[in-house]
């Protein structure tokens, strides 16, 4: 039932209908059939209907991203089974789900947050009646919490139901998905979590791909610590993890590998020395703000947004 879905949705339609015909014709075995189609489900881009305003394709293996309007989802199906991290807000959840769904059926066994922040929660709300398990760091719900109390919003949020401090995992279908806490860096709740068996690590907001990053101060953030957490994640995975980024700036994409995550640690490394330099020359943040439009030594993020940085590193060090 669940591929007939598959092979009658419109983002699947046609090359289904000429793929299932021919399969029908060689195979009289509907197990092996069946089996066959969730592979090549699994294989193929995922075919959208013309004119969208999101991008969703996938990744590696059945793990794939959704992006349209904030930080970049990412998402897992396979054959009944389905995680998401990160919800972005109400509406491009429901175009994500209305995607699942063509897919297979729509349950969702578990909802990640990789932190706390809008543009990865507030679609949170959809899943209320969709699934049973959301899952964060501690400082995560605390935050989430924090800021509905101060923007007066909190009959709009959906919080995780399962904490975690260091380390979390758990099974969905035959993938393990294990979520580390490797200290204070964009917020003080930055959850990593890797789809163990696809090799895909969803990074939140820890990287900003060639774009100037918010750095939350009023949430924990740490620059320093932040390139710390950076050199857990290259020690822990290897040349064949794909990674699932944040926010990406114009032109730059929101999945990459650990080259991209190098250079981001570079701009935060110079960040900090450019903030150590002025301090000690006497320059005001003020002054700063009007004379930079680039870190040196890290010319590949430009354009909006650096004052953000530079506030943030003087914050850290003043
Ligand atoms: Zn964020």
């Amino acid at each position: 039932m669940k591929r007939r879905q598959a092979i009658k949705s419109t983002a699947y339609g046609s090359a289904y209908a000429l793929f299932f015909a021919q399969l029908v014709a060689c195979k009289s075995n509907r197990e092996s059939v069946e089996s066959i189609v969730k592979e090549e489900i699994l294989k193929r881009k995922v075919m959208l209907p013309e004119n969208t305003p999101y991008t969703m394709d996938f990744l590696q293996g059945n793990v794939g991203f959704f992006t349209e309007r904030g930080g970049t989802i990412g998402w897992m199906i396979e054959d009944g089974h389905t995680a998401i991290v990160d919800t972005q807000f109400p509406d491009q959840s429901h175009h994500l789900l209305d995607q699942l769904n063509s897919m297979q059926d729509g349950h969702i066994d578990l909802l990640i947050n990789t932190h706390h922040h809008g543009d990865h929660t507030a679609g949170n709300i959809v899943y209320k009646n969709l699934t049973d398990r959301i899952v964060a760091h501690e400082n995560s719900k605390t935050n989430q919490l924090a800021n509905a109390k101060k923007n007066g919003n909190e009959d709009k949020q959906l919080y995780p139901n399962e904490l975690f401090k260091d380390i979390w995992t758990t099974k969905v279908g035959s993938e393990t998905i294990t979520l580390d806490y490797f200290g204070a860096a964009h917020t003080d709740g930055d959850a990593i979590t890797h789809f163990e068996n696809a090799n895909v690590v969803h990074m939140g907001d820890l990287i900003f791909n060639r774009r100037f990053p918010y750095i939350d101060m009023s949430a924990g953030a740490s620059i320093s610590n932040w390139i710390n957490v950076l050199d857990k994640v290259l020690n822990k995975f290897d040349v064949k993890t794909k990674f699932i980024f944040g926010h990406s700036d114009n032109g730059f994409d929101v999945t990459g590998g650990k080259e991209d995550i190098k250079a981001f640690q570079n701009y935060l490394s110079r960040l900090l020395i450019f903030g150590e330099q002025s301090i000690k020359s006497g320059i005001t943040l003020d002054e700063l703000r009007m004379s930079t439009t680039e870190i040196p030594g890290a010319p590949e993020w430009k354009g909006k947004g650096i004052e953000r940085s530079l506030e943030a590193v003087y914050t850290e060090l003043g």
